[in-house]
């Protein structure tokens, strides 16, 4: 173990302070929730983090209480004492990632996602491809009739949510700019992020035509790069920080009136890179700027006068609350309203849908157990509104959802928000419209 961990990669003792055990923030926690432990409460990981803060050794259970978490900050809504405890737990795992040695699988794991794919257009264009044929020349047929995933265990059971990957990828896009329908006021840049440009391409298409719709002229900035919000995450915070940089650099000088994304877990970092700069306060100043320009696609549509030429969708929808737009972002109302927009359309609230579905970036895929029975339990708000369609203003969100929906067989449909308007603007046919 290494004993030295940089100090802004370290919670710091003002934001601990903050804290003053009230216990208020236990009921909003879905690992507390789930197994009523304090120690899996946000009161009892920032009391753990405040131990090692002081000295404490970071023991293994330290590690799994501070990874147990979701990060989902559905304690910093509920907190009156103003804890940022994203930040904390953020910066916890910094502490870890600097000073606790893995496992070599763990170590060559992590190298792989963090420093290969996800940095890599390359590396995931060629991933998508192995899960285009993996899927198309019927390889995921006989793999899951052998049982062999059985076996593989945790393996088998994230390639149950590895996400399907769309040709042609969205990476297509990347250097063009697309100009708007009708007259321009808005000159906006689109974030593609990461896996999304293989595995939410028709996602970003859907949100490429409804800017151009409101009036953007849509520039898709080839010198981009993934946000890093998973880094961040994960405690890998230099690779982050090289991403953010990457960024900045590639648009915070681009004149635009927003910089947008259309995946809240990505909009919650970019909106915090500063976070990463504490100890920088020129990058720290250039971060303020770019994230001054960054959008949430619902929050910058529901900001605009909307283009009302959307045609008629007679369904029933709920809306599941991204707890990095809810929470992260504290919009709420944006999403709400763009759905309630919809001729047709009809909203029915979930009870607690600010409870995280436990998808939470690779959480998933990391702690099955925890978030099978998080979704579990989100199926079951979802029956009680009868929707028919699944709104949600984040891919990982729509991945774990649709599991949901396979697993129970109910077959409603999961749809960005931004998808829906799509299709209204689709239907839209202006002799028998208003
Ligand atoms: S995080 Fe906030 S709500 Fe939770 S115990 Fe501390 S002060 Fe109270
Ligand atoms: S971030 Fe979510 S899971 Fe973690 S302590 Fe807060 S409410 Fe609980």
């Amino acid at each position: 173990m290494d004993a030295s961990s940089p100090s802004h990669d370290r919670p710091q003792q003002a934001d601990l302070d903050r804290c003053v055990h009230c216990g208020l923030c236990l009921n909003s926690c879905p690992t507390y929730r789930e197994l009523g432990l304090e120690m899996d409460s946000p009161r009892g990981r920032i009391y753990q983090m405040a131990q090692v803060a002081n000295g404490a050794p970071l023991t293994e259970s330290y590690i799994d209480h501070i990874e147990l978490c979701l990060a989902c900050r559905g304690c910093e809504s509920a907190c009156p004492s103003g804890v940022q405890y994203g930040r904390l737990v953020e910066a916890a795992r910094a502490d870890i990632e600097n000073r606790y040695e893995r496992g070599w699988p763990a170590r060559m794991l992590r190298n792989f996602v963090f420093n290969i794919l996800l940095p890599s257009p390359r590396a995931l264009r060629t991933a998508g491809t192995f899960l285009l044929l993996y899927r198309g020349l019927g390889l995921q047929r006989l793999t899951r009739a052998s049982g062999i995933l059985k076996k593989l265990g945790r393996l088998g059971e994230a390639e149950a949510l590895a996400p399907e990957a769309q040709f042609p990828f969205f990476y297509r896009y990347y250097g063009r700019t697309l100009a708007p329908e009708g007259e321009r006021r808005y000159r906006v840049a689109l974030l593609g992020g990461c896996i999304a440009n293989i595995s939410f391409a028709r996602l970003h298409e859907a949100t490429l035509r409804v800017l151009r719709k409101n009036g953007c002229e849509v520039t898709i900035p080839a010198d981009q790069t993934c946000c890093g919000a998973l880094h961040v995450h994960a405690g890998v915070r230099e690779e982050a920080r090289a991403l953010a940089k990457r960024n900045i650099d590639a648009l915070v000088e681009g004149g635009y009136d927003a910089i947008i994304t259309n995946s809240s877990g990505c909009g919650s970092t970019l909106k915090e890179y500063h976070e990463l700069f504490e100890h920088e306060p020129a990058w720290a100043d250039k971060a303020r700027r770019f994230s001054a320009q960054v959008k949430d696609v619902n929050e910058f549509l529901a900001s605009i006068p909307l283009n009302p030429h959307l045609g008629e969708l007679a369904v029933t929808a709920t809306y599941q609350d991204s707890c990095h737009l809810c929470h992260g972002q504290k919009i709420r109302g944006a999403p709400r309203e763009l759905l309630r927009a919809i001729p047709g359309l009809r909203f029915r609230e979930m009870p607690l849908s600010e409870i995280c579905c436990g998808s939470a970036g690779i959480y998933n895929v990391v702690h099955t157990e925890m978030a099978a029975s998080l979704l579990d339990k989100k199926m079951d708000s979802v029956g009680t509104t009868g929707a028919e369609v699944i709104a949600t203003a984040n891919p990982g969100c729509m991945i774990q959802l649709a599991a949901g929906v396979k697993k129970r067989g109910t077959g409603q449909q999961v749809k960005h928000v931004v998808e829906l308007l799509d299709e209204a603007y689709e239907r839209y046919a202006p002799h028998h419209q208003r």
